[in-house]
């Protein structure tokens, strides 16, 4: 974060500001912040800042200083992103992600209380159709408020690993894909959502790999997104049984990104799994003060002692992964 500043206004977002604008630009940051009334964010990355060319043309709207080259800023503007929301739902589970193409995914929806407030984040983002619809698991947490996403929004395909539960939860979020006339298509590791076919945007599964667990949380899709270089992990509530399995297919878990497993419960993240992932950053979705001590303090070190930072939404709010498939940024609600 050496050479570049930047203004990242969102036409959408509440505004977001990044940490060398408070060097270079702290009066014009006062000004915008008491103008716009809206909060402002930290941002994380992946070290790259200091790449003029990146950080440039990252945003149609951003401020830049002297070392900024309007050249850079007509070419990195081709350069198409891939954007993933970790969405704070409380204790639950809520990620949409925008991909190059204009198409969109939804990895659950969080609880029911959070549904409405999932819709409008979406519909504010611009968008009225949500192409991949993937539910990780049946649980409350997940499919809670995915009945209201998918009444709001004209639906593409539906992916759910196949385990039913009988909750009225349940019931009800079938009775709202039927009314869609969509099937489920099952989801089991090695399932192909999406390949561009010249590897340069892969959605694959690497879980689940058996057909029956003695926890729901096993039966969890974990999803990983290969955009360029750059690679996300989204483990759902996949617990270490399902971790283990994972590793001994010698699937690639490696990633730069990981939503961690089970909201930072020590059920997950086994030590040897969060070795193999790397990740830089580590996001857990989890309501503050919820009633299971998620995340485990235990578990958080373990992420930190494997070289990643972890980023909580009760104490982010939402966390915005933004890629062109070679760097990296992240933005954030709250401090
Ligand atoms: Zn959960």
């Amino acid at each position: 974060m050496k050479n570049t500043v930047h203004k990242k206004v969102d036409n959408n977002r509440s505004c977001r500001t990044s940490k060398t604008l408070y060097r270079y630009f702290a009066a014009l940051t006062a000004f915008l912040v008491c103008f716009s009334l809206c909060g402002c964010d930290r941002i994380f990355g992946n070290d790259r800042y200091d790449d003029p060319y990146y950080d440039g043309g990252y945003y149609n709207d951003g401020y830049y200083d002297d070392d900024y080259y309007y050249d850079d800023y007509q070419t990195s503007q081709r350069v198409p992103n891939l954007i993933s929301h970790y969405i704070d739902v409380g204790q639950g589970d809520c990620e949409f992600i925008e991909f190059p193409d204009g198409e969109t995914m939804i990895i659950d929806a969080g609880p029911s209380e959070s549904g409405s407030n999932v819709v409008r984040y979406i519909r504010n983002l611009g968008y009225d159709r949500i192409d991949y619809v993937v539910i990780t698991h049946p649980h409350s947490d997940h499919i809670g408020g995915m009945k209201k996403v998918i009444d709001a929004f004209d639906i593409g395909a539906v992916y759910m690993p196949k385990v039913e539960t009988t909750t009225s939860t349940y019931e009800n979020l079938l009775k709202a894909i039927q009314s869609k006339n969509k099937k489920i298509k099952t989801l089991k590791a090695k399932t192909r959502i999406f390949d561009s076919g010249d590897s340069s945007l892969k959605v694959e599964t690497l879980a689940p790999n058996s057909t029956s667990y003695e926890d729901l949380n096993d039966y969890s899709a974990v999803l990983k997104i290969t955009y360029g270089k750059v690679r996300l992990l989204y483990m759902g509530d996949a617990e270490t049984v399902s971790e283990r399995e994972i590793l001994k297919k010698n699937y690639d878990v490696s990633a730069d990104i990981v939503k961690v497993g089970h909201h930072g419960s020590s059920s997950s993240s086994s030590k040897n799994f969060v070795n193999k992932v790397g990740a830089q950053y580590a996001i857990v979705s989890v309501g503050a003060d919820n009633d299971y001590n998620h995340p485990s303090s235990q578990i958080v070190s373990r992420w930190n002692k494997s070289g990643a930072q972890v980023l909580r939404t009760d104490k982010y709010g939402d966390i915005v992964v933004t890629t062109n498939g070679d760097k990296f940024d992240i933005d954030t609600e709250k401090e």
